[in-house]
């Protein structure tokens, strides 16, 4: 069965797309830990970030380099965390979130957003790219 984020690539569910190139989609997150948590995921279902090949795990971390620095540019922020985590989608991604502080990226708190702020949100960075 595919993963929840290939149904996302494959347009079955909706996202807040933010870029997409042949192997890779970034979207906004949708139980956000701050404005702008983006999530980026090779298309290629591969389990676990380590199983990449390496070449796709570069690319996926030149990919998500250039979604951060976009994301920079549009959420005050200290700076963008990254982080690997998969044990709630066992299909690689990459979360990148504007910190503030420590608790940003701890996956405990959470933030509320419009669907609107979501849609001004990606479109916001996806502009920035
Ligand atoms: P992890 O697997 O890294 O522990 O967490 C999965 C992340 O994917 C969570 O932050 C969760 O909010 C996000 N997520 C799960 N399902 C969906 C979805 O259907 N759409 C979006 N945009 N994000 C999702």
């Amino acid at each position: 069965m595919s993963s929840i984020f290939t149904k996302i690539i494959n347009g079955e569910i909706p996202s807040y797309k933010v870029a997409e190139n042949e192997k890779f989609y970034a979207f906004l997150d949708i139980n956000p830990n701050a404005k702008g948590h983006t999530l980026v995921v090779p298309k290629e279902e591969v389990n676990k970030l380590f199983d990449l090949d390496e070449e796709s795990y570069n690319q996926l971390m030149i990919f998500s380099r250039k979604i951060a620095i976009a994301i920079e540019k549009v959420i005050p922020c200290e700076r963008i965390g990254l982080s690997v985590i998969g044990l709630e989608v066992p299909h690689v991604h990459v979360h990148l979130i504007p910190l503030q502080k420590m608790e940003d990226i701890q996956f405990i708190k959470k933030v509320k957003l419009l669907p609107e702020e979501f849609e001004k949100t990606a479109k916001a960075i996806a502009a920035n790219l």
